[in-house]
């Protein structure tokens, strides 16, 4: 059930008027709770609940949707409003029947979609965003810089180290593989494309229509490989995505599809830890084996 003051809220802020009674949950969330409600219109709207001190994850969430959704490259839900209300933050944005689908017309959408986000450069030529966000709930730094080197190594990698020693957890090498990522991404031409930054099979569908959706994105300006790489290493896209987006792009080269998945792995060892620990170091390994 949706509580009314949420309602009350909904309405004052948009203007739209929700059915509570229509209201179920969604599952297939890493972090929050969501529910899919009608409105009075017949218009649906997807609303997420979490812990109020969670409220800045849906700031983050919605500036990076309206960043997204302003190139008009791809299809993201329009985010409406985010507060808290009691004691829950509350993000509410449009909701869409969403379906799974792995026929290659599809895929070759999914795929044309993000190449058309890929073409999409920052306007100042740096990498970065105007604001922070969160990969997951960890902080992600986006600082405008004007070496991707710098940025990666720094606002990426090193990010995920720190925290790591933090939780007193130690990686080997971490400084020479820092160096040798720095040194190999300082020698190419990168340009600064926007990324939707979170894009693993959970985070992208299609709506009706059969048009691709992006959702729950961590966008900034950054390497357009680092996108295509994260695809790779929780899986949801079919072979016909990959083929479809070589004819825009090439192929992620195999040592950088290990060096961009390592910050995942790496924000997934400090998230939960676990096994995710030994996968880093052997990334670790292998880049350094290879660079
Ligand atoms: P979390 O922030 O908890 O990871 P998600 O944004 O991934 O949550 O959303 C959870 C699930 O809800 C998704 O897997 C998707 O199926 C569905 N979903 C996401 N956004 C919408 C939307 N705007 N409308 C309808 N369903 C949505």
């Amino acid at each position: 059930m949706i509580p009314q003051t949420v309602t009350e809220w909904l309405e004052e802020e948009t203007g739209i008027q929700l059915r509570p009674s229509t209201a179920r949950s969604v599952s297939g969330g890493c972090i929050n709770e969501a529910k899919l409600a009608e409105a009075e219109d017949g218009s649906l709207v997807f609303l997420k609940f979490n812990q109020r001190h969670q409220l800045p994850l849906f700031e983050a969430e919605k500036q990076s949707l309206d960043l997204l959704k302003a190139t008009g490259a791809i299809r993201v839900p329009t985010p409406y409003c985010h507060a808290v209300i009691g004691d829950q933050a509350v993000f509410a944005m449009e909701g869409i029947h969403m379906a799974n689908r792995s026929d290659p017309d599809s895929q070759e959408a999914l795929a044309a979609a993000l190449a058309n986000l890929h073409q999409s450069i920052s306007p100042s030529g740096e990498f970065g965003a105007d604001f922070d966000n969160y990969i997951g709930a960890t902080p992600q730094p986006n600082p405008w810089t004007g070496s991707w080197a710098n940025f990666f190594t720094e606002h990426r990698l090193e990010y995920q180290f720190q925290l790591a020693e933090s939780r007193c957890h130690k990686f080997s090498d971490a400084r020479t593989l820092l160096d040798a990522v720095h040194s190999h991404l300082s020698s190419l031409d990168i340009a600064p494309s926007l990324l939707h930054g979170d894009l693993w099979g959970g985070n992208a569908s299609f709506d009706d229509g059969g048009v691709p959706i992006f959702y729950d994105p961590a966008a900034y300006f950054g390497d357009r490989e680092a996108d295509v790489a994260f695809t790779h290493l929780f899986g949801g896209f079919g072979t016909g995505f990959y083929e479809a987006y070589r004819s825009k792009f090439p192929e992620v080269e195999p040592v950088r599809k290990t060096i961009y998945n390592l910050y995942h792995l790496l924000n997934h060892f400090n998230l939960f830890g676990g096994s995710y620990a030994s996968q880093a170091e052997s990334s670790i390994q292998q880049i350094l084996a290879t660079l």
